[in-house]
């Protein structure tokens, strides 16, 4: 499948490295990073996806066909992204390493809290993505020397500050990707109409932004892309933990 050139970087302008210290010197944009990437640490390297598009998984499949994928299953996402990981699989032929949460945690949480006690408070709503999220994503990078994201600077004042290669710190300094941290959305629906590249159907009914099923819902336009995930919390809190360097529970 061919590829179309990427248009111009948006507004916002940041370094491409958070860390002088690392050995990049291409042009900064996504293909490039991935090339040096994958080249530099594959396999100790991994994409993680969360099923919105297959954005980089179409990237990664023109750089090599056995790149790692893993995604974290919470147990409350749609099916509409189990779907698309399904039409991802068999398109791109990728072999998904799926990671679920540690069942004694999930028990715990259900049998005392109930199923919704992430709309009670900040502290349970990070508990459940603790759980689900947190603690599952740290076991996928164990033994790792980087990692892959989706996450562009354009997703709220959470990621505004996001470089495309990055220290992550909170999982023993690997190296941290985010080859569209300064895409916006109109550069990722033209790279995925030119290319022809699946996308979660939730995009279809409103959603400008995808997580666990509770916990996200379709944004009426000119809205914040963002506003729909955890709508009952403050702007600045609007992260489920595993891109964020300052808190855990
Ligand atoms: S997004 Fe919602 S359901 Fe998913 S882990 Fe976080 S609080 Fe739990």
């Amino acid at each position: 499948m061919g590829t179309t050139t990427t248009p111009a970087p948006s507004a916002v302008a940041l370094p491409i490295l958070a860390d002088a210290g690392i050995d990049y010197h291409g042009d900064g944009s996504a293909e490039d990073i991935l090339r040096w990437g994958l080249e530099r640490y594959h396999p100790r390297i991994t994409l993680s996806t969360s099923f919105k598009d297959g954005v980089l998984i179409h990237m990664l499949s023109q750089i090599r066909a056995d790149f790692r994928v893993f995604a974290l299953d919470t147990g409350r996402l749609n099916e509409e992204t189990y779907e698309l990981a399904e039409e991802l699989r068999r398109r791109y032929g990728i072999q998904t390493e799926w990671i679920f949460p540690r069942h004694e945690g999930v028990e715990k949480l259900e049998r005392g809290k109930g199923l919704f006690s992430f709309r009670d408070s900040l502290e349970n709503r990070r508990e459940c993505c603790y759980i689900r999220k947190v603690e599952p994503l740290s076991r996928a990078l164990e033994g790792l020397d980087a990692w892959i994201t989706g996450v562009r600077r354009d997703q709220g004042v959470t990621r505004e500050g996001s470089h495309k290669i990055e220290r992550d710190q909170v999982h023993g300094g690997i190296i941290k990707l985010n080859p569209l941290a300064d895409w916006d959305q109109d550069r990722m629906w033209a790279y995925i109409r030119a290319n022809k590249i699946p996308y979660n159907r939730l995009y279809d009914k409103g959603y400008t932004s995808i997580g666990c099923a509770p916990c996200t819902r379709p944004v009426p336009a000119g809205e914040d892309p963002r506003s729909g995930r955890w709508w009952w919390e403050l702007a600045e809190h609007k992260e489920c933990g595993i891109h964020v360097q300052d808190w855990s529970i």
